[in-house]
C-alpha cells in the first residue's frame, strides 16, 4: 500500500476543515470510481488511495497521529480497504452518491420529498431580537442500509421488464373510429419503471425512512404571526434522484404577555393613584426589553396614553422600531379612612370644590339610627 502525504493525495492543505478534507475526497471519488472508469487500470488504484488518505484525515484519532509522527505505520490496515475488498468502496461510494451512482438514475422512478410543515412559536422578546430555534421535524429521510435505492445491499433496482423502465405501457384497441393508442401506468411497476425483488429490510424498499431530526431555524427579528419561513431543501428526501421537499416554518407569536402588539406598536396598561394623576410620578415599567422609566405627566388623566418612541418591535426587514404606548389606568380607591375623608374635603375645601354630603362615614355611624 502506498504512503504518499494523505494531504498531498487529497489536494488540501494541513488546516483543511473536515468539510473541505470530505470535499475534496467526494471530487477524487467520483473522478475515480472505478465503476465510472472501466476502461481505466489506474482509476482503482487512484481511487484506493483517495479512500486510504480519507480514511486517515476523517478519523480524527488518526490524523492526529499521523500530524504527530508524519506516517501511517502503526496505523491498523482496515479490511475495507483492502485490495480484494471493491464492492466495500462501492458501497462507500453509494453512501456518498446514493442512487445517482454511474447515471443510471431512470426519470420515471424518481420521486419527489414531501414538503413539510413546521409550526413555531416566538416570544415578543425573541421578535425583538431575533432567534435560532432548533425544532424537531418528522421527515422522511434516505435509508442508510441501502442507500435509498430500497433494494437490499444497496444494488439498483432492477428495470420493469412489462414496460422497459418507461413506467407506462401502450394498448392499442379497436374501436369504431378506428385503433385508438391509451398510455396507461404499468401495473407491473406502478408506474415505477423498476422492480425491486429483494427489498432492503431496513425501509421495505421505498428508500426512505422516517426519522427525527433537529433543524435549527434561523427567525429573524420583527416577525408576525402567520408569516412562513422556506427552507429549501428541508423537506423529506427525495427518492432514486428525486427532489428534496421544502420545509414551511409557519411562525406564531406568544402575545399572551402584558403587551397587545399593533404591527410595529407594542400596547400596555399602567395603574396609578389619584395622586399620582394629580401630582404626576416617574415610575419603572417592563417594557418588552427590561425596565423603562416611565414619566407620568402632573394632572394625568384616566385613559391617557403615553408614548415612548422606539420601544416597540422592529420591522421585519429591518429599521427603525415602533412605539411603546402606555395606556394609564387612574385606580380610585374604594374605601379611605376618617383621617383620609377629612383630607380629602379638605382638599375641596381649598379648590372652592364644592364638599361632598357625608355618608357611611364616622359620624353616620352615630346619628344614622336616628333616621
Ligand atoms: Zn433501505
Ligand atoms: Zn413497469
Amino acid at each position: 500500500m502506498s504512503q504518499r502525504d494523505p494531504y498531498e493525495v487529497l489536494g488540501v492543505t494541513r488546516s483543511a476543515s473536515a468539510d473541505e478534507i470530505k470535499s475534496a475526497y467526494r471530487r477524487l471519488a467520483r473522478r475515480y470510481h472505478p465503476d465510472v472508469n472501466p476502461d481505466d487500470p489506474t482509476a482503482e488504484e487512484k481511487f484506493k488511495e483517495a479512500s486510504n488518505a480519507y480514511e486517515i484525515l476523517s478519523d480524527a484519532e488518526k490524523k492526529a497521529r499521523y500530524d504527530q509522527y508524519g506516517t501511517t505505520d502503526g496505523i491498523p490496515q482496515d479490511p475495507f480497504f483492502g485490495g480484494a475488498n471493491v464492492g466495500g468502496i462501492g458501497d462507500l461510494f453509494e453512501m456518498f452518491f446514493g442512487a445517482t451512482q454511474g447515471g443510471a438514475r431512470r426519470r420515471s422512478s424518481a420521486i419527489d420529498g414531501d414538503d413539510l410543515r413546521v409550526d413555531v412559536m416566538v416570544t415578543l422578546q425573541e421578535v425583538l431580537t431575533g432567534v435560532i430555534k432548533e425544532v424537531d421535524v418528522r421527515r422522511e429521510s434516505e435509508c442508510e442500509s441501502c442507500t435509498g435505492t430500497g433494494v437490499e445491499g444497496g444494488g439498483q433496482p432492477q428495470q420493469c421488464p412489462n414496460c422497459q423502465g418507461s413506467g407506462v405501457v401502450t394498448a392499442v384497441k379497436n374501436t369504431f373510429l378506428g385503433q385508438m393508442r391509451t398510455q396507461t401506468p404499468c401495473n407491473r411497476c406502478a408506474g415505477t419503471g423498476i422492480l425491486i425483488t429483494n427489498p432492503c429490510k431496513n425501509c421495505s424498499g421505498r428508500g426512505v425512512r422516517p426519522v427525527t431530526e433537529k433543524v435549527s431555524i434561523n427567525i429573524p427579528a420583527g416577525v408576525e404571526k402567520g408569516m412562513m419561513i422556506q427552507m429549501p431543501g428541508h423537506g423529506s428526501d427525495g427518492v432514486r434522484g428525486g427532489r428534496p421537499g421544502d420545509l414551511h416554518v409557519v411562525l406564531h407569536v406568544d402575545e399572551d404577555g402584558p403587551f397587545v402588539r399593533r404591527g410595529q406598536h407594542l400596547i400596555t396598561g399602567y395603574d396609578i393613584t389619584v395622586v399620582q394623576a394629580i401630582l404626576g410620578d416617574e415610575v419603572s415599567i417592563d417594557g418588552v426589553e427590561g425596565e423603562l422609566t416611565l414619566d407620568i405627566p402632573a394632572g394625568a388623566q384616566p385613559g391617557q396614553q403615553i408614548v415612548l418612541k422606539g420601544q416597540g418591535l422592529p420591522p421585519v426587514h429591518g429599521g427603525k422600531r415602533g412605539d411603546l404606548v402606555v395606556e394609564l389606568t387612574v385606580v380610585i380607591p374604594n374605601k379611605v379612612s376618617e383621617a383620609q375623608a377629612l383630607l380629602m374635603r379638605e382638599f375641596a375645601e381649598l379648590r372652592g370644590e364644592r364638599i361632598p354630603k357625608e355618608k357611611g362615614g364616622f359620624l353616620d355611624g352615630i346619628f344614622g339610627k336616628k333616621k
